[in-house]
C-alpha cells in the first residue's frame, strides 16, 4: 500500500481511537456521578444496577475496540498494515474501509467463520 493511502487509514484509525477514548472518559465520569447517589427504593437501585452493568459491559468492548485500533497504528508503524495474518496477501482497501481495524483479508475470513460454523459456534 502506498504512504498516502496508509496516512488516510492513520487519520481513521486516530480519529476512531480519539472518539472511543472520549466517550470512555464520558462514560466514567457518568458512573461517578450515579454511584454517588442514594437509592432508598429498592427498584430504583435495582434499575440503577442493571444501568451500571450495561455500563461496564459497553467499557469492555470499547477496551478490546482501543486495543484493536493500537493494534492496526501498530501495524502501519512497522509496514504489515493491510497485509492479511493468515496467508500474507494485500487485504483489499475496500475491506480495511469497512473495517480499518482488521487483520485478516476476505477469503482467510470466509475460511475463518466456515470453520467456526462447523465447530457448531
Ligand atoms: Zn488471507
Amino acid at each position: 500500500m502506498n504512504n498516502d493511502r496508509l496516512e488516510h487509514f492513520r487519520d481513521i484509525l486516530n480519529s476512531t481511537l480519539e472518539g472511543l477514548l472520549q466517550d470512555a472518559e464520558r462514560t466514567v465520569s457518568g458512573m461517578n456521578r450515579t454511584t454517588d447517589e442514594h437509592f432508598p427504593d429498592p427498584t430504583d437501585r435495582a434499575s440503577h444496577e442493571t444501568d451500571r452493568n450495561f455500563v461496564l459491559r459497553v467499557k469492555d468492548r470499547e477496551r478490546k475496540l482501543v486495543a484493536k485500533v493500537k493494534d492496526a497504528l501498530k501495524r502501519i508503524e512497522d509496514g504489515t498494515y493491510g497485509i492479511c495474518e493468515e496467508c500474507g496477501e494485500p487485504i483489499s482497501e475496500k475491506r480495511l474501509a469497512v473495517r480499518p481495524v482488521t487483520t485478516c483479508c476476505v477469503e482467510c475470513k470466509k475460511e475463518e467463520e466456515e470453520l467456526e460454523r462447523q465447530r457448531g459456534a
